[in-house]
């Protein structure tokens, strides 16, 4: 998942796209999904 930084609309298969499809800005940020990473030793 990426996001434009411009319109901040979410681009799923960035690679079709050199730039976003929206607004054809060309700065297209990886998004991480919001996973809870929480490694903790009991
Ligand atoms: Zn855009």
């Amino acid at each position: 998942m990426y996001t434009c930084q411009n319109c901040g609309k979410k681009i799923d298969d960035v690679e079709k796209f050199v730039t976003c499809p929206y607004c054809g800005h060309k700065i297209i940020t990886k998004e991480r999904p919001p996973l809870a990473k929480k490694v903790q030793a009991v």
